[in-house]
């Protein structure tokens, strides 16, 4: 599990890893390990809202542990409009950061599309009411996130369309209404060029690091459960490609997590 020395003057936030589908001692091996790595802080995306209670606990517990509540495109079919309200009433705590995981995934279709779409909407309503950004998850589904996002009732949202591969496009647009795009271990991946072109017309403002532990570990540990600890081989990666020094890119994304994020700041 641990790799090279840390040696890192920066700290870096991993604003994107699924903490609660690791056991407790993977857990607590993955975040010292990471602490030693020079990684200041975790953004716990939920799955369902029945994790609420397992992931606020996880929050409440670290200083540098936050988390997005929401519904993700796999569990939309459980939608129902008691979520909405449950969800509107579990963002007061000061540890939930963001709405989310949330998004549409036309790639796997584990959910209606429709249901998506509806838990989608209701989910982003409870984000404006609430004055929170969003965490986006978007897989072979830009049309229809497009109309969406074009809506009027939606022209405010913010938020951070987490592990993008949605190409050049669709980064243009997100880009234009200031969204910020959230950069993976995919970024490491020979053949995703796709992800890293669009690097370039980003805007440094905008650049966030994850892992989405305990998918996606980035080369060379590809294959293997990804730990929060490879943000760093993922922010390396993203440095070189800005051609930034790695301390650089530490230092921007992190504020970019805070200004986003802006709760986490607070708590
Ligand atoms: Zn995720």
């Amino acid at each position: 599990m641990t790799t090279s020395a840390p040696a890192l003057s920066e700290t870096v936030v991993d604003s994107h890893c699924h903490l609660q589908s690791l056991t407790d001692s993977q857990r607590e091996v993955a975040l010292e390990d990471a602490r030693s790595r020079g990684v200041g802080g975790f953004l716990i995306p939920a799955l369902r809202l029945e994790e609420a209670d397992e992931i606020l606990a996880l929050c409440h517990r670290d200083k540098d542990v936050w988390c997005a509540l929401g519904v993700h495109p796999h569990e939309a079919s459980s939608w129902t409009g008691g979520h909405q309200k449950a969800l509107a009433g579990l963002v007061a705590d000061p540890k939930v950061v963001a709405v989310g995981e949330c998004g549409l995934d036309f790639f796997y279709d584990l959910s209606d599309r429709r249901a998506q779409q509806r838990a989608l909407r209701e989910q982003w309503e409870v984000a404006l009411d609430s004055e929170l950004p969003v965490v986006v998850h978007n897989r072979d589904s830009n049309e229809v996130m497009l109309d969406l996002l074009r809506e009027p009732c939606f022209e405010g949202l913010e938020g951070d369309f987490h592990s993008f591969a949605g190409g050049l496009e669709m980064a243009k647009f997100l880009i234009g209404r200031d969204f910020y795009l959230g950069f993976s271990g995919m970024v490491t991946f020979n053949k995703a060029e796709n992800v890293r072109e669009v690097l370039p017309y980003l805007p440094l403002g905008r650049v966030l690091v994850e892992t989405d532990t305990p998918y996606l570990a980035p080369e060379p540990f590809r294959g293997q459960p990804n730990s929060p600890g490879h943000v760093v081989e993922v922010a390396r990666r993203v440095a070189s490609e800005l051609d930034l020094k790695y301390e650089e890119l530490c230092r921007l994304s992190t504020r970019n997590f805070y200004r986003l994020f802006a709760k986490a700041g607070e708590s």
